[in-house]
């Protein structure tokens, strides 16, 4: 009587459990590591335009940072880690040594201070006309406000670099540790948007008379990588040169300094529209000199 008993409570068991399946009553492993998951490259969901064309358009560093030594300029080079995803997960934190491209003359057009909802459309217009890729220094402040076309800029092959949160040269500069965290900050922002994160910056202001070697070991503590310029169309001096002039500016510079690498600062923000009516001049006069284009990414010279 009492085995049947048992082996009524064991059908009845059985019957409770039915539908249940192996998998489901063995919890769920951990994730292995708190980065984010690697995005679908084949499948882009369809809500998110920016997935669109990523495995042709950059280059995703590996966990080692050990694939960034490139054949091509004109690909930006990102990262799907956070700063702090790569130090929890144990992964290496700054960059091996790279060899900097040296067999061309490249002009770099960088945009700084940007994305904003007017200019900055307005320049991707002139560089898709063109057929060249740039290099967009964005600030954190303004991804907040224009996300759409910070994934244009993505989307279209350019590079993103981070030029902090906000801008404000007294927070930033209070220590590295400042310094950083505004960076760190804008990184989670733009990964919010196009899931991953630049591996170059560019320090508001320029390095000179702000850096010393503590803010060096920070940045690179980080595996940032910081490019100032070389050459300037001098969109943001107080004489606010008109196209010709801005265009004059860089033929004096070049003139001068010859440069095998030319970086060249322009602004992407409200009241530069003389900088979007240089910029096909600046373009043609960069070919005719015999430049290429490219984007920077950690391989870039330093200056
Ligand atoms: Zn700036």
């Amino acid at each position: 009587m009492r085995n049947l008993f048992y082996l009524l409570l064991m059908l009845m068991i059985l019957i409770l459990c039915g539908g249940c399946t192996e998998e489901e009553t063995i919890p769920a492993k951990p994730k292995p590591s708190p980065a984010p998951k690697p995005q679908s490259v084949t499948t882009p969901p369809a809500n998110n335009p920016a997935k669109i064309n990523q495995p042709t358009q950059y280059v995703l560093a590996d966990e080692n940072f050990s694939n960034l030594q490139l054949n091509v300029i004109d690909k930006p080079v990102y990262d799907k880690y956070g700063v702090w995803d790569r130090h929890d997960a144990g992964l290496p934190m700054s960059l091996p040594k790279i060899e900097p491209y040296h067999e061309k003359n490249v002009a770099y057009l960088t945009f700084d201070d940007g994305p904003d909802d007017k200019i900055t459309p307005q320049i991707l217009d002139v560089l898709k006309a063109e057929g060249i890729k740039a290099t967009f220094f964005v600030c954190g402040n303004m991804v907040e406000k224009n996300p759409e076309v910070l994934k244009r800029i993505f989307n279209e092959g350019h590079a993103i670099g981070n030029h902090s949160y906000n801008h404000v040269y007294k927070e930033l500069y209070k220590s590295p540790w400042d310094f950083v965290a505004q960076f760190m900050k804008t990184d989670d922002i733009i990964m919010e948007h196009i899931g991953v994160r630049p591996l170059i910056i560019r320090a508001p202001g320029g390095v000179a008379g702000v850096f010393d070697e503590d803010y060096w070991d920070m940045i690179d503590a980080c595996g940032y990588v910081e490019f100032d310029w070389n050459l300037s169309t001098e969109d943001a001096t107080p004489s606010k040169p008109n196209a010709t002039a801005q265009v004059l500016n860089v033929i004096k510079q070049i003139t001068t300094l010859s440069p095998r690498t030319a970086i060249i600062l322009m602004h992407s923000k409200a009241g530069k529209e003389e900088t979007v009516k240089a910029l096909p001049e600046l373009i043609r006069m960069l070919r005719e000199w015999g430049y290429d284009f490219g984007v920077i990414t950690p391989m870039t010279p330093q200056l």
